[in-house]
């Protein structure tokens, strides 16, 4: 059994360093966990894919399957840090939560998994498989971490990945897809006094915003709903009396499995077409970012006892996340079987006053360790 003292101190040291993310330098808090690792000896490597951004991966057991558990080390910034009751990157401790960012995403289930590790090496647990630690870096801005390791072989033979982002010990079996597209209209600027004389790119916008709202399939998933379209920003003009000349606004989708999200693009490379060849104003589209969906439909006995473990504290409810994960990188190319699944609350992600209640990062680390055993036997 894995006990408070084994896993709580890891966390609030974990705290400490600040891996947010800009800048995403994460090698410091990478070395005090190699360091941990190197002192049991257990087998530990450092893949540092740009200078100070780093993946941490460590191995315990033979055989060559494995089961992976994931979590990244980069954290959102802090904010306003004078607006937090207790510093953000102390690591502190009040009335049965340990404070901080990163505390809830999610250093909780990284210091977890190595308390998870730690102990298997310790009692000396003799496993047919082998347990592997992957630590990422760079989840909140591009994956790039994921993308390293994916580059690396790591997901080779691997067959479940725990993702341990929080999901208030619900277990998450489906993930949306992100495409994020960038609209940029030209017109022609002209004096205010005069608007006939220009192409007014702002009103352009105004004309195709709602086109677009239109493109979100009315489809369903079991798990996460339908998926959503959010118009997060919009730019464009100099001054109130020149007709704009530019103007653009983004879209970020949300995209449910059963949806393909080449026909979103599809719908709107047509409506900007269609736009462009009966206006002066003439748009365009940029992909900013585009993550797939991930589903978990296949059989998995590591699941099975996993959710079994977990219903026996009352935990380990079925549902689906809206937000990204390194999943999304990390499962498609084999169709790895998956689950998201940690302590903390999902409303406490990138708050203020991040925090993380302790009897839960203690709970989940038995949770791990208890489907570990089971699933070796
Ligand atoms: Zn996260």
């Amino acid at each position: 059994m894995i006990l408070e003292n084994d896993v709580i101190p890891i966390l609030k040291e974990l705290i400490k360093f600040r891996t947010v993310n800009p800048p995403g330098k994460t090698i410091e808090a990478i070395k005090y966990v190699a360091k941990m690792f190197e002192n049991l000896d257990i087998k530990c490597k450092i893949q540092e894919y740009i200078e100070g951004h780093a993946n941490l991966i460590a191995e315990y057991g033979e055989g060559a399957e494995s089961v992976i558990l994931c979590g990244h080390m980069d954290v959102v910034p802090a904010g306003d840090e004078s607006k937090w009751s207790y510093p953000p990157f102390s690591g502190e401790e009040h009335g049965g939560k340990i404070y901080g960012r990163g505390s809830t995403d999610m250093k909780g289930a990284i210091a977890s998994f190595i308390a998870v590790i730690k102990y298997l090496k310790q009692q000396n647990v003799k496993l047919n498989g082998k347990i592997k630690l992957l630590i990422t870096s760079d989840e909140e801005i591009g994956m790039e971490g994921a993308k390293v390791s994916l580059k690396a072989g790591e997901m080779e033979n691997c067959n479940f990945i725990l993702i341990g982002e929080p999901t208030e010990l619900k277990i998450a079996k489906a993930q949306k897809g992100v495409l994020w597209i960038k609209i940029k209209i030209t017109g022609e600027s002209a004096h205010g006094s005069t608007p006939h004389l220009g192409v007014n790119s702002i009103e352009a916008a105004t004309e195709l915003i709602p086109k677009m709202k239109e493109t979100v399939p009315d489809l369903n998933h079991h798990l996460l709903g339908k998926s959503t379209l959010n118009i997060g920003q919009i730019k464009g003009g100099t001054a109130p009396n020149v007709v704009p000349e530019y103007c653009e606004f983004t879209l970020d989708y949300r995209i449910i499995p059963n949806v393909n999200r080449e026909t979103i693009k599809e719908s709107i490379k047509n409506i900007i077409n269609d736009f462009n060849e009966n206006n002066k104003s003439q748009a365009e589209m940029e992909i900013m970012h585009n993550t797939p969906s991930i589903d978990m439909t296949q059989e998995s006995r590591f699941l099975d006892l996993l959710k079994r473990r977990a219903e026996k504290d009352n935990y380990g409810s079925i549902f689906g996340v809206t937000f990204g994960t390194d999943g999304a990188i990390l499962v498609p190319e084999n169709n790895t079987a998956f689950a998201i699944f940690g302590p903390g609350r999902l409303d406490k992600l990138h708050v203020t006053d991040e925090y993380t209640l302790k009897e839960e990062v203690v709970l989940y680390s038995n949770i791990i360790l208890d489907t570990i055993l089971k699933h070796d036997k």
